[in-house]
């Protein structure tokens, strides 16, 4: 569709943005839907200014990412429970001035995780960030064991502090079976991409390994995942399902999804 002056416009804001992939897929979503808008990518350190950018252009859809989501919540006219309870927000829309917060990673979460059983499930969490909380909320009340593992004990005791889940140390690692494994950290993420974020040895047959970074397509860590009879679930599954959700919360209805995984694998792949 021709931009006009009537083209309404959204946003993906954090800092940095440039390798975002949330424009790629919100402009594809406007075009298949024929939805005058335009999503740009807007990078600042400064989240007052870009709140205040979300109020006056205005910006009726903006998704929120690092180093922001816990930061804008303050700044927001109201946040919806679920995002009040993960304690992070990356979707902000523009109700007639109006800035709710919602937390549509959640709905990521759960859709890369939809065909594993996590009541009673043993699952590790590495990582202890926004990402990892999102992860804990949703793993804790679908019935898991969570076992979180994070390089500062302190970020992990705060998780804790927050959801029912243990802590394990790298040393334990080895002696828990564990169903499920979950990535919550950058480690894998290109250029490192031979980083592995535990060791490969605790990925036992059939469990479930889910990592959240999708850049490169498919992790080290995913790839031993496969090796040693494992599934694989892709960050990009979620990453898709979260950017569907934040199109539904703006537009008021569903989005199909119509295939848009191909396109955000072709702009990985370059
Ligand atoms: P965050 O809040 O900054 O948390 C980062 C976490 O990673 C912390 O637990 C941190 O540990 C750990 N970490 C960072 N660098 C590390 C290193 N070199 N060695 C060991 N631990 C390290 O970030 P986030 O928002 O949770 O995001 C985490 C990851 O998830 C990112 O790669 C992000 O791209 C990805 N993500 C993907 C999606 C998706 O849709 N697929 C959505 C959201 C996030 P410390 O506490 O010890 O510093």
């Amino acid at each position: 569709m021709e931009i006009s002056p009537k083209t309404v416009l959204t946003a993906i804001i954090g800092n940095p943005v440039e390798h975002s992939l949330s424009p790629t897929l919100h402009n594809a979503v406007y075009k298949t839907e024929d939805i005058d808008a335009v999503m740009l990518a807007f990078g600042s350190p400064d989240i007052g200014g870009l709140v205040a950018a979300i109020r006056t252009l205005p910006i009726q859809l903006a998704a929120v990412t690092m180093p922001h989501k816990q930061t804008i919540m303050p700044l927001l006219d109201e946040i919806d429970v679920t995002a009040k309870d993960i304690g992070a927000v990356n979707t902000v829309v523009n109700r007639k001035g109006v800035l709710t917060g919602y937390n549509t990673d959640v709905t990521g979460v759960a859709k890369a995780l939809a065909g594993v059983t996590l009541k009673g499930a043993n699952v590790l969490l590495i990582g202890a960030g926004g990402a990892a909380r999102t992860v804990a909320y949703h793993a804790t009340r679908e019935g898991a064991h969570v076992f979180c593992h994070n390089r500062k004990l302190a970020e992990a005791e705060a998780l804790r502090a927050s959801f029912d889940i243990n802590i394990i140390g790298a040393d334990a690692l080895q002696a828990t079976d564990f169903d499920v494994i979950v990535n919550a950290t950058p480690i894998g993420m290109s250029p490192n991409t031979d980083a592995m974020p535990v060791p490969e040895e605790i990925i036992r047959k059939g469990a479930a390994v889910f990592d959240l970074v999708y850049s490169p397509l498919e992790t080290k860590l995913l790839r031993a995942a496969r090796a040693r009879g494992a599934r694989a679930i892709s960050g990009l599954t979620m990453f898709l399902a979260q950017g569907l959700e934040q199109e539904r919360l703006w537009l008021g209805r569903d989005v199909a999804d119509k295939d848009y995984i191909a396109l955000l694998e072709g702009k990985l792949r370059g």
